[in-house]
């Protein structure tokens, strides 16, 4: 088995403290294998002068869609088309080194099968399949008009619907989702921005159903994600439980505060807000109602993580790509970089903190021997995150180089 060896790169391994030391990292097959000076290898990569980090993670993506969520673009694309697109996206994606995501709504177990048999490129993948959402709540398509919008999260064999009321219906869909295994549960314990109708302010589900989900989703050592949006459903999330708050665009000091107590983790998704005021500019057809709530929450969001981040909340970045176009997923790192989080806490987010919030801590999320060798490797040795997009060099996924270049 040959050793591929970078040589001489600057090495964030998210484990130390101190600035990036230079060393060679040698991979054997699938495994980082050893790290230090002077090692030796079969194939090499020069990283002198070159930053090199663990793969990056998107805590929350959406592959069923692309920066295009009108109803006419539903209508009109036949059902599995989907799938095929999404295996351009994954591929667009894991080609700006996000070597592993969360899917937060869309992606079946088909779509990640795929990728683990090698069939596509892409990030490895954990599946929400939909998100869990109360009658005429977030995740709910019924229009006034009283028909159904078509969207990325509609019913298929594999991919339960996503509408429950009550803690007797609430047992039963979480166990459905775990039938049709998915590896993290997603709730909507607010509105949202893009649903026509629902308020972001507003709470959904209430405490009974929540803590029944929670129960249900442990009991099969499954993670809760909730999209979260208003400060009480926010608190009702923490309360029950669920790891981690997507968005939190209303946190207030005593919300942030049950967030460190309970040890909460938050995903921003920085660049989703300004995504949709962007897909207007591009002629996407989208609700009024969704346009003016994008506009309203901009700032506020900004503002609240902002104070999470000064507090010491745990930030994993997720960007909801789909609602921004995939592959511009570094765009979240320098907008965190903007609310004043420093760019090795930034890196941290997208690469150790993530680790930790999907559990996949032993083999992934760092640079250390014995972990899986997905790998990146940036043109220049700074930490500075504002356009990492423009220094990609080399993506190394499960110890293959998947992207970039091999050998100048
Ligand atoms: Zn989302």
């Amino acid at each position: 088995m040959s050793r591929l060896i970078l040589r001489n790169g600057h090495v964030f391994d998210g484990v130390s403290n101190d600035p990036p030391t230079v060393a060679d990292v040698v991979i054997d097959d699938d495994r980082i294998v050893d790290i230090g000076p002077g090692l030796d290898g079969d194939l090499e990569i020069d990283c002198t002068g070159r930053l090199v980090t663990p793969g990056l993670f998107d805590c929350h993506v959406h592959f069923m869609v692309d920066g295009d969520f009108s109803a006419q673009t539903h209508l009109q694309s036949p059902f599995s088309l989907q799938f095929f697109q999404a295996a351009e996206r994954m591929e667009r994606t894991l080609g700006v080194g996000v070597t592993s995501v969360r899917e937060a709504g869309g992606s079946d177990a088909g779509v990640r099968e795929a990728r683990d048999r090698g069939l596509i490129a892409g990030p490895r993948m954990q599946i929400s399949l939909t998100m869990l959402s109360q009658t005429g709540g977030h995740g709910d398509s019924w229009e006034i008009c009283g028909g159904f919008m078509p969207g990325m999260m509609d019913a298929h064999p594999g991919r339960p619907g996503a509408i429950v009321d009550g803690p007797d219906e609430m047992r039963r869909k979480v166990r459905e989702l775990i039938r049709a295994d998915a590896d993290v549960i997603k709730v909507a314990t607010t509105g949202g921005v893009m649903s026509s109708r629902s308020r972001p302010q507003h709470a959904q589900f209430r405490p009974d159903e929540l803590a029944v989900l929670v129960a249900e989703a442990s009991a099969a050592e499954r993670f809760v994600m909730a999209h979260a949006q208003g400060t009480q459903g926010i608190r009702n999330a923490i309360n029950a439980g669920i790891r981690s708050i997507e968005h939190g665009i209303y946190l207030d000091d005593e919300t942030i505060e049950m967030m460190l107590d309970a040890g909460t983790w938050l995903v921003p998704t920085l660049i989703a807000p300004m995504g949709v005021l962007e897909a207007v500019e591009r002629g996407v057809e989208i609700a009024d109602q969704v346009i003016a709530k994008a506009t309203e929450v901009v700032g506020i969001h900004r503002d609240s993580v902002s104070r999470a981040m000064a507090a010491g909340v745990k930030i994993a970045m997720g960007t909801d790509s789909g609602v921004t176009p995939h592959g511009q997923n570094l765009r979240e790192l320098a907008e965190m970089a903007k609310l004043g989080m420093p760019g090795d806490q930034v890196l941290r987010s997208s690469t150790t903190v993530a680790a930790d919030l999907l559990g996949v801590s032993d083999d992934l999320g760092t640079i250390q021997v014995g972990k899986l060798a997905d790998l990146v490797i940036w043109d220049g040795s700074d930490l500075d995150v504002s356009n990492m997009r423009s220094r990609i060099h080399t993506v190394i996924q499960d110890g293959a180089v998947v992207a970039g270049r091999l050998g100048d």
